[in-house]
Order: C-alpha cells, then structure tokens, then sequence
C-alpha cells in the first residue's frame, strides 16, 4: 500500500483492538479497489472516546467502525443514527457528513449476507437465538426482516433476559419474539429450523465448548440451518456437532465480512470486492 499527500483515513476504534481482523479485509478491499485509503486499528480507552471523536473530525477521518466497549457509548457523538441502529441500540459503522458523524449499524446486512444466498422462503421459519446481548439484537432484527414465523431467544439469566424483551417494545423488528430460559432448549431445538449462537461459548481458547450439551444435539432436525457468530476456531464445536446430525452450517466469518462490505460501501459508495475481503480473511486465519 502506497501512503501519499492524499491518503484519506479509515479506521475501527475498540478496547482492546489488538485481536480487529478488520485492518486485514479492509486494507485487501481498499487496495483492490485502487483508492488512496488506509484503515487503521485505534485503541481508545471509554474515558477519552469523547476526545477521539473530536480528534477524528479534526484530521478528517473519513468513517470508523466501533467495536466493544464503544457501540452504546458512541451514540451521543453522533448528529444522527438509522432505523436499524436505533431498534438495535448499538453502532457498528460511522462516517462523516458535512453537519458532524452519522452512525448506522451493518451486523444486521452482514448477518443476513449468507441467508439471504440461499435464495429461501423463511416465512415459516422457526429461529432460535442462543444468546440475549448485543450481538442477538441484530440476529433479532435480521431474523424479522427474513419475516421468520418465531423467533425465540433463549438465554441463562431470567432477568436479562426478560429486560431484553421488554427492550423491543413496540419495534416492528420483534412482532414474533419470545424469550425462553436455557432449559427449554430441547423442545426449542426439535423445532428449529434455525439456530444462531450468539454466545461467546467455543471461542478461542474454549475451542472444546459448544453451547448444545450431546442431549440438545440429538434434538436438532436433519436440514436445520446451524449458524455460530464466532469466527474463531473454524468451524466451532457447535458447527461440528450440527453437522454431524445433518444440519446446514453457516460460521460467524460471513458476517465479519458482511458487516464490514456493508461499511466499505458506505464510505467509498463504490461496488466493494467481498471476494477479495474472505481470501484476506482466510488465508490470514489459515484457512
Ligand atoms: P455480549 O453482549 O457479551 O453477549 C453475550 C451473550 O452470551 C449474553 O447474553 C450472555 O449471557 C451469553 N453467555 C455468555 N456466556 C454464556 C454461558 N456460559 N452460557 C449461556 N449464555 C452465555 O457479546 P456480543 O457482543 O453479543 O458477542 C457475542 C458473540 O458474538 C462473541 O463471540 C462475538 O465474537 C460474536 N460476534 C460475532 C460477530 C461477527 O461479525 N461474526 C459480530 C458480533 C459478535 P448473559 O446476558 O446472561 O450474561
């Protein structure tokens, strides 16, 4: 990559950062494309995020993804939020306009990515969410844009789990959700015609974990659609105890990518190479 006079900034901020494959496929993306761009990692600590926006601004960053802590905290810095990010509460993607930041979140586009390539009728699909933060509010929303019959999210703490409900009050992205506590799993799963771990169970270095103990496993329907947010390990335990009873599986790297095209798009508004963005990721990750 070539840095010039001219080379405008991209960047994702987090904390920590150190782990972000988005560097990897976005800087492949930006160089495939031919634009003077470089997107670089910022690790920003909660109590200076206030004065990282306004130093973005003043060295006319051009966008930013944010990653955790920051995808709540972000919000009062921005002009204005979509639809989307509103329903979900969190931002993902932010890029500049000419009356201050405009924020949106792209984890629903980049979800949605590789079902919607199955080219599917979903409307009598049964989801089930493993999993109520933040990653589940966008499963939540794509699962109701696909225009699934049930959406049921199943988590381990009552509490939260019944705040996460109430917190869709009257959003349009939540007419066919349920909330049910863990040990509802199997007969949840006998039904399922897609599943979506959204916990962090069976990611590095708990690459032996999986959220399905061997009883709820038995429970899945051969040609059920497994999908695990978690990138890695590749394929994740889940994912290998779906397949075995049959399942279709789908690994949480399409949505890394989804996610990330999404946002590539926003900023440069050009056609972006997602194939280009999977080969960075994979050939980094040694797949
Ligand atoms: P989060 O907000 O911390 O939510 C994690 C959820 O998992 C919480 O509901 C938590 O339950 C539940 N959980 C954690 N450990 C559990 C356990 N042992 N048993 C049952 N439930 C458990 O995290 P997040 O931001 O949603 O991210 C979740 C996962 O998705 C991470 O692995 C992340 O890497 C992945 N992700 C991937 C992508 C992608 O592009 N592929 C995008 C976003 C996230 P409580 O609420 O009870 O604590």
């Amino acid at each position: 990559m070539r840095i010039t006079g001219r080379t405008k900034l991209l960047g994702v901020i987090g904390y920590p950062i150190e782990h972000s494959l988005s560097p990897i496929m976005h800087n492949a993306a930006l160089l495939e494309m031919g634009l003077e761009y470089v997107y670089l990692p910022f690790r920003i600590a909660p109590e200076t995020l206030e004065a990282a926006v306004s130093g973005f601004a003043a060295i006319a960053l051009q966008g930013f993804n944010i990653t955790i802590p920051h995808k709540q905290a972000i919000v009062p810095f921005l002009t204005s939020v979509t639809d989307v990010a509103a329903a979900i509460g969190s931002v993902n993607t932010v890029w500049r306009t000419e009356v201050g930041w405009s924020g949106t979140n792209t984890d629903v586009i980049g979800f949605l990515a590789p079902l919607q390539a199955l080219q599917k009728d979903w409307r009598s699909t049964r989801a089930v969410i493993l999993g109520n933060g933040g990653a589940a509010r966008a499963v939540v929303a794509g699962c109701s844009q696909l225009g699934c019959a049930d959406i049921q999210v199943v988590g381990r703490n009552p509490e939260k789990v019944n705040a996460f409900l109430q917190s869709w009050n009257g959003s349009p992205f939540a007419e066919n959700l349920q909330v049910r506590s863990w040990d509802a799993l199997p007969d949840l799963l006998s039904d399922a015609d897609l599943i979506v771990n959204t916990t962090p169970i069976g990611m590095t270095p708990q690459i032996d974990q999986s959220p399905l103990t061997s009883t709820d496993v038995q429970q899945l329907k051969k040609g059920a659609i497994a999908y695990d947010l978690i990138y890695v390990p590749n394929p994740t335990l889940f994912l290998q105890q779906a397949r075995s009873q049959g399942c279709m599986t789908i690994d949480g790297l399409e949505m890394l990518i989804g996610q990330g095209a999404a946002a590539l798009e926003i900023w440069t508004e050009r056609a972006v190479p997602v194939e280009t963005m999977r080969q960075s990721l994979r050939q980094h990750l040694g797949l």
